[in-house]
């Protein structure tokens, strides 16, 4: 077969553009991209597939919605005027509002302090914090710690919360009704807490956050509005687990993190990066 001088000149782009897709999807904590016969094709993230990750073959794309659900009419509104955390947690209950509830071992709602000024948002428990009802308790959530660590803060003083409160088997991306479930209660959380900075970290708890579509690449390094409040996306720290020998993410995550605390008025360590010491293990989590 032949091939044009047209496509020749072309696959160079062609395979930047394919890098720089298969780059946004891995940031996205996407493993493989599904293709029609229900074979995966691994990106440069890919996690070892544990017996859970039969499901991804099945998976749509990115926000595609579980079909063999029917939703129910949903939470209510939330009024920000009336809500503390304790009542958004309340709200929240028992909660069936979406099919997560099904497979789920707790509800992670979130850890803290309710006065928090800075506001972690990560997408949704992985299976240790399934198991323990604590947000980022697993490898990612060592990453986030020393992340705070670093930033001369502690787990106490700030407050950590997902997007999604329950986990997604085998830590699959959530789906967008799951997502329109959730949300009003994070917003609930916002609202009650009234942090003075929100750090989203990943694409879903960035995009879910700001309405974007945009990869956390593009967005991360530059506060962005939520309801008022600074946000600023970052990666997240399981993307930096899969990356551990990639430094300048690491860097990249400080870089946010010096802004966020010049936002804060707070001040800035020296020479503190979240990678400057020994990373964290192979396996993979969530928070
Ligand atoms: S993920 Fe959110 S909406 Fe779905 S069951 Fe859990 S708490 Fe309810």
């Amino acid at each position: 077969m032949t091939t044009s001088t047209t496509d020749r000149c072309s696959l160079p782009s062609l395979y930047a553009s394919a890098r720089e897709y298969l780059q946004e999807l891995a940031e996205s904590g996407v493993d493989g991209i599904p293709e029609d016969q229900g074979q995966v094709l691994q990106g440069p993230g890919a996690r070892g597939q544990g017996p859970e990750k039969s499901g991804m073959a099945s998976k749509g794309t990115k926000g595609s919605v579980a079909t063999t659900w029917t939703p129910d009419p949903g939470p209510r509104p939330l009024d920000p005027a009336s809500q503390s955390l304790e009542a958004v947690r309340h709200e929240l209950g028992d909660c069936q509002r979406c099919a997560l509830a099904a497979t789920r071992t707790n509800l992670v709602f979130g850890s803290g302090n309710p006065q928090a000024d800075l506001l972690f948002v990560g997408e949704a428990p992985g299976a240790d914090e399934d198991r323990q009802g604590v947000p980022f308790v697993g490898e990612a959530g060592q990453i986030l710690t020393r992340i705070i660590t670093a930033m001369g803060l502690s787990r106490q003083e700030v407050y950590i919360c997902n997007v999604l409160k329950c986990r997604p088997p085998g830590n699959r991306n959530p789906h967008k009704d799951e997502i329109e479930r959730c949300s009003p209660f994070l917003l609930g959380q916002v609202q009650a807490i009234r942090p003075k900075a929100i750090v989203a970290l990943g694409t879903f708890a960035a995009q879910t956050l700001l309405g974007s579509k945009e990869p956390i690449s593009r967005m991360r390094g530059k506060f962005h509005d939520y309801h008022g409040i600074p946000l600023m996306p970052t990666f997240h720290p399981s993307f930096l687990l899969r990356n551990k020998a990639d430094k300048q993410r690491y860097w990249e995550v400080w870089e946010d993190m010096v802004q966020v605390l010049q936002k804060l008025g707070l001040p800035v360590p020296e020479k503190q990066g979240p990678g400057a010491k020994g990373q964290g293990p192979e396996k993979q989590g969530q928070g």
